[in-house]
């Protein structure tokens, strides 16, 4: 009876949208004002149907899913990204690590009418290096006398340029098939299916926190940090470290061994490194200075790790600096300001002299099986029916929307769709996140939960 009036095969669908699996990768990169944006809008559509509340998020999202023909991939877009703290240069060469490190696939976006500056042959370097697929985009061709302008664009030596009007859309369906003939069907990141795999851990924490220090400490043997170059690009490494008897894979382990003094924007390079290796990584472990107050920035590495979806452990590092007053204040800080990551868990630890290093891997083993949990359909209803009788939503305007069934759509991390006969508000939105994790779990994991409204 709790379906009434549903479409089922609507259901279906809506099912087969939120439960997909990883789905590949492609980021959009070109100078400022090239198009980027503009193009990201035309390749996504108008396909933005899931109403999503993720409690704790307020970052924007950069990645956006699209599908063409039936195939389904992410869209990155870098747009945004060039702040001023960064010259031009700089930040092009940074959306191009990115895109080199966490992408499938490269659409390198030119503007025809300007032709090929140096900054763009300096970017057709890195790519070429990379080895990664890349699909070579002549924008702002509105009309057909602006073809040969993109022709001219052959010399890059990206194979052929599409001429592409992203403003108005003249040329995006080939573009498009170009793009999909080259993405692989699935990421070259996979999440877990990889039977037998070593897990992927990325260690993040703002600058001099210790992370490698803590790298050195459970790879047990002491590294040269070679290169201390600014800003060059380089492949990333992963290491296969053991760790309590277990093989790990950390993540760009280069990165956290590389000094990257940036006179600028040194904050932003290693937000992109970060996000970066988010994007591979399984668990995050999040290092947080003991010594220092929280600050802003360790709060926003944590958002990342989160609003990325993975599992995280919280690791306070150099324990060994805390005297009594700063423990005191530690604790109240951790309820203050690390609300949105009370799930996670917690170790605290010392680089310097390996204090409890051993716990280290069973936290990052329960974040990973929270990560994974999955609640049967018919036990999740039953805790929905109980709960929601037993809290109903508040009347609005003379209408009590109701929770008519939900089912877990995914998991890496758990996602749930709510189907209810109103809109629910936030409130009792995270009520519900709250109660899931009291009856289900989820240590170490966020959770989304997304509501689709039935009239
Ligand atoms: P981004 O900085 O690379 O993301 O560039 P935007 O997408 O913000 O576009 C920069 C400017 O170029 C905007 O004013 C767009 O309207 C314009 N633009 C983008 N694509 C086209 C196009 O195909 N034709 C024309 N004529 N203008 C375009
Ligand atoms: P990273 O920038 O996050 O990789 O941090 P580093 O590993 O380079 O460490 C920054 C500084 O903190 C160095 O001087 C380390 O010796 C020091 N450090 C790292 N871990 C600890 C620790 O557990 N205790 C103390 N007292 N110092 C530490």
């Amino acid at each position: 009876a709790a379906e009434e009036g549903f479409d089922l095969d609507e259901v279906a669908e809506d099912l087969a949208e939120a439960g997909h699996g990883p789905l590949p990768v492609l980021a959009v990169v070109g100078r400022p004002n090239v198009g980027k944006s503009t193009l990201v809008n035309r390749i996504i559509g108008r396909r933005e149907a899931v109403v999503e509340d993720r409690p704790g998020v307020t970052r924007d999202r950069v990645a956006y899913e699209a599908d063409w023909n039936g195939r389904r991939f992410k869209v990155v877009d870098t747009g945004g990204w060039e702040q001023d703290v960064l010259g031009i240069d700089a930040s092009v060469a940074a959306q191009a690590e990115f895109a080199i490190e966490a992408a499938d696939a490269v659409v390198f976006v030119v503007d025809a009418t300007v032709g090929a500056t140096d900054t763009d042959e300096a970017v057709v370097k890195l790519l070429r290096r990379a080895g990664k697929p890349v699909v070579l985009a002549a924008n702002k061709v509105d009309g057909p006398s602006g073809e040969a302008d993109a022709y001219a664009l052959w010399n890059l030596g990206l194979g052929e340029p599409y001429p592409v009007s992203s403003l108005h859309g003249r040329g995006t369906g080939d573009l498009l098939d170009a793009i999909i003939e080259v993405l692989p069907e699935a990421p070259a990141v996979t999440f877990g299916d990889r039977v037998g795999g070593p897990r992927r851990i990325a260690l993040i924490g703002r600058p001099n926190v210790g992370k490698s220090s803590l790298l050195n400490r459970v790879a047990g043997e002491d590294r040269v940090v070679v290169d201390p170059t600014a800003g060059t690009t380089r492949d990333p490494v992963d290491e296969l470290i053991e760790l309590g008897g277990i093989t790990w894979k950390f993540i760009d382990t280069a990165g956290i061994r590389r000094r990257v003094h940036l006179t600028e924007g040194a904050d932003y390079y290693a937000s992109l490194r970060t996000a970066a290796a988010l994007e591979k990584a399984e668990v995050a472990v999040v290092l947080i200075d003991a010594g220092e107050s929280l600050a802003e920035q360790d709060t926003r590495i944590v958002s990342m790790a989160v609003d990325a979806g993975r599992a995280v452990v919280i690791a306070y590092n150099k324990w060994d600096m805390l005297d009594e007053e700063r423990r005191h204040y530690l604790e109240r800080e951790i309820e203050r300001d690390l609300v949105q990551v009370q799930w996670a868990p917690r170790v605290n630890v010392s680089a310097r002299t390996g204090r409890h290093m051993e716990k280290l891997v069973p936290a990052i083993q329960t974040a990973l099986a929270g990560w994974e949990t999955r609640v049967p359909t018919g036990r999740l209803n039953a805790f929905l029916g109980e709960l929601v009788a037993a809290h109903p939503h508040p009347i609005r305007g003379g209408k009590q929307p109701r929770i008519l069934f939900g089912t877990q759509a995914g998991t890496k991390p758990p996602r749930f769709v709510l189907f209810a006969s109103g809109f629910l508000e936030a409130g009792y939105r995270r009520f519900i996140e709250r109660r899931l994790r009291e009856e289900f779990g989820f240590e170490g994991t966020p959770i989304q939960v997304s509501v689709r409204v039935r009239e």
